[in-house]
């Protein structure tokens, strides 16, 4: 007799564990299966881990199969394993990310078609429709197949050529004179290949030499590196000839890039030079076409995959690299549950599957860049652009001067200058809104000072109320100031300006001027994102206003100016890591400029010109901002010093919300009194209310821990992921580790 052990596919620690199952006589099953299973008075989906030749209770029967091929392949459910040992959830719910989220419930499934085949002599036609005299459409059916190729046609297009066909063709098949019979179909996004993308360059130096290191790794299945290479340096380039290198080997590639629909033109330099071999997951696929790409890169079919995050759980076997770009994007982590980072599952494969493993930026994450100082990534770099062709030229301008000259607009004199010439010239031109810090810190138009709190150097966050300021860090509050304290001007307020501004001030000083949008509001289509991309390509419009979406990734030739309206919006965020995104923003941003012949201008509007964070951006100098910003970080006990993690309470309930923290602070309290071992990890824990108080009808607070050393205090990160999961009446608790975002 045959059983199996399955793991239900429901989320729950009671549930997270093996349950054993008979498996019937004549099925056949095989770990890594999917199975609907029998589960009290309930059938569930569940994945058989393992077959086992005994039981010694009394089991119930597997239903059936929902797939006759494991959809998990080992590799994958070890991977599904380990992290839900580093996330501390229950198993289901990582075995979720392996597979498309419809495949559960069955609410995909593979698309058939009817091909219509001639059985009948090619030769005899004539013969058989003169017989067919009196039955024109049963002639005509097979006139239309014998001159199709291989004498057989789809059911759609056969109905195309005779119309109303059915009952003809089932007297046909009746006859034996064609036969019909269901194939699967691939549901695949139309494309239509770019020959000038397919050329292969020549490699420059620099690229060569990067390739160079990477090769003797590739071939031994082993080394993470991380690679350093200023904006316009030829990254892509590199990333293509080392899955080149991949799978001329036999191996199999993964591509991972912040977000698909906001660099098109990745996405189309893989199609262009890896055609069918690649498989591209991005949003705008529809459910099937998204199961049928991950049935194709389950069977062997795609051997290089790109895509944004959930990318990473390609069941691809044979693995030869994995390759992020951006590596510094936030958009790599899941801070909710599941929770996981791209790039430590990337490094968890990598390892497991004797895979090489590459991290790419302009501008790397503190992180990453400090694990490459230790050696623990080897570090690569593109010191220059493509040609040496020049870093654009930036300039600082100050907009307290701007404001002293009696400017009020939000173009200065510089940015107004740059532009008529960019535009004379017949150039184009991208301005950046930095939209993040909209309206959530306040500082000073006079003299750039923002309003932090005394003890954390993190900015204070306005609130909805328009009362107070609050730290979100510590739980500091006052009452915004009416003057600002440094110089006493009355010109300080909330920041913020937006899209919709900078294009009615085109407008305003540019009337024949074309423009595009691109922020939230103008790309809620799917298709949007491109759209608008392709428009600015075609040079429809002459400039291109947009927030963050257009801060990376994207290489426009003719554009030689980048303004950035107000560099300092994201130094006021609520994030230990403003600086570090500041400066990550200005210099992706700057990095459009000027990526062909002509030479680029930027012009970055600042009243925090002296800020390390612009400073450095300006010149584009990583490291300077690197040393800097490691030890701020160090003397403020900052990741990657130390790990952030809080809990989120959200009820409708004022009550709830209440006892509900006082609950959690009691019990990590308690906790943290029973291990005093744990005391030395713990820098501080409080409980305190968000900047944000309600969304969405609900309330809001917090209890936010700060760690030192991860493997060390792991032991609270569990507790805490303990009491994420347990059901509190009438709240919703969320765990989130150094969250993007403390609103
Ligand atoms: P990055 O990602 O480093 O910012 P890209 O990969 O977008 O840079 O490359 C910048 C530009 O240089 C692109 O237009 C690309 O086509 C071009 N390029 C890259 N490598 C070469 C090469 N070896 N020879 C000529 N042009 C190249
Ligand atoms: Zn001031
Ligand atoms: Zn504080």
């Amino acid at each position: 007799m045959a059983f199996c052990e399955v793991i239900v596919d429901i989320v729950h620690e009671n549930v997270d564990r093996r349950f054993t199952y008979r498996v019937p006589d004549g099925m056949l099953l095989t770990p890594g299966m999917r199975v609907l299973v029998p589960f009290g008075p309930r059938k569930v989906e569940g994945y058989v881990i393992s077959l086992v030749d005994r039981c010694d209770i009394r089991c119930r029967d597997v239903i059936r199969p929902l797939e006759d091929y494991p959809a998990l392949l080992p590799h994958m459910m070890r991977l599904a394993v380990e992290l839900s040992r580093r996330a501390h959830c229950p198993l289901a719910e990582t075995l979720r990310l392996m597979i498309p989220a419809q495949m559960r419930g069955e609410r995909v499934r593979p698309k058939e078609q009817e091909i219509v085949s001639l059985r009948a002599d090619a030769h005899v036609i004539d013969s058989l429709t003169a017989a067919l005299r009196r039955a024109p459409k049963q002639a005509q059916i097979l006139r239309v197949l014998s001159e199709a190729p291989d004498h057989a046609l789809p059911m759609e297009s056969l109905r195309q050529a005779v119309p109303d066909c059915r009952a003809a063709v089932n007297a046909l098949c009746k006859k034996q004179m064609i036969s019909v019979s269901r194939t699967e179909v691939l549901r695949r996004p139309a494309y239509t290949p770019d020959a000038a993308l397919a050329a292969e360059p020549q490699l420059t130096p620099a690229q060569k030499a990067v390739l160079d290191e990477l090769h003797p790794a590739l071939q031994a299945g082993t080394g993470s590196f991380l690679l350093y290479g200023v904006t316009g340096s030829g990254k892509t380039e590199v990333y293509i000839r080392a899955v080149q290198d991949a799978l001329a080997r036999g191996r199999t590639a993964i591509v991972l890039v912040p977000e698909i629909a906001l660099t098109p033109q990745m996405v189309d330099w893989f199609k262009a030079r890896f055609g069918q071999s690649a498989a591209v997951l991005h949003s705008r696929l529809s459910v099937g076409q998204r199961f049928d790409e991950w049935r194709r890169i389950r069977r062997g079919e795609a051997r290089v995959v790109v895509g944004a995050r959930s990318a990473i759980f390609a069941p691809l076997e044979n693995l030869g690299i994995i390759i992020i770009d951006e590596e510094h994007e936030q958009s790599y982590i899941s801070d909710r549950s599941p929770r996981y980072d791209a790039r430590e599952v990337a490094r968890i494969r990598c390892e497991g599957e004797g895979a090489t493993l590459l991290l790419a930026s302009a501008t790397p994450s503190m992180r990453s860049f400090a694990l490459a100082q230790r050696g623990d990534l080897t570090l690569l770099e593109l010191p220059t652009r493509v040609h040496n062709r020049p870093l654009p030229e930036v300039h600082l301008i100050d907009m307290r001067e701007e404001l002293e000259m009696g400017n009020h607009t939000i173009f200065s004199g510089p940015l107004m200058e740059g532009l008529q010439r960019c535009l004379d010239g017949g150039h184009q031109a991208i301005l950046f809104v930095n939209r993040r810090g909209f309206s959530t810190f306040v500082s000073c138009r006079s003299c750039g000072y923002i309003v932090k709190c005394p003890n954390c150097d993190v900015s204070m966050t306005y609130h909805q109320d328009g009362e107070t300021m609050q730290c979100h860090y510590c739980g500091h509050r006052e009452a915004p100031p009416s003057v600002c304290p440094a110089c006493h001007s009355r010109y300080i307020r909330y920041f913020g300006t937006g899209t919709q501004k900078v294009e009615a001030e085109m407008r305003r000083y540019f009337p024949n001027v074309p423009t595009l949008r691109m922020d939230n509001d103008t790309t809620r289509t799917r298709d949007a994102h491109h759209e608008i991309l392709g428009r600015f390509r075609r040079q429809e419009a002459r400039v291109l206003i947009g927030t963050q979406m257009i801060a990376k990734g994207l290489d426009f030739p003719n554009v030689t100016l980048v303004g950035v309206i107000a560099a300092d919006a994201t130094l006021g965020l609520p994030d230990y890591r403003a600086s570090e995104r500041t400066f990550q923003l200005i210099t992706q941003v700057a990095g459009r400029a000027g990526r062909a012949e002509s030479p680029g201008e930027v012009f970055v509007q600042t009243y925090n010109p002296d800020h390390y964070s612009i400073q450095s951006a300006a010149r584009q100098d990583f490291r300077a901002f690197y040393e800097q910003e490691m030890q701020r970080r160090r003397r403020q006990l900052f990741p990657p010093f130390t790990q952030i993690c809080r809990l989120l309470i959200e009820s409708e309930r004022a009550d709830a919300l209440e006892s509900t923290a006082q609950s959690l602070a009691e019990q990590m309290d308690a906790f943290m009194l029973r291990h005093p071992e744990l005391g030395r990890q713990l820098i501080s824990l409080r409980s305190l209310e968000p900047p944000i108080r309600m969304i969405r009808k609900k309330l809001r607070w917090q209890v936010v821990a700060k760690l030192i050393d991860v493997p060390a205090s792991e032991p609270v990160v569990a507790k805490m992921t303990e009491l994420s999961r347990i059901e509190w009446p009438g709240a919703q608790v969320y765990l989130e580790i150094n969250p993007s975002d403390m609103v």
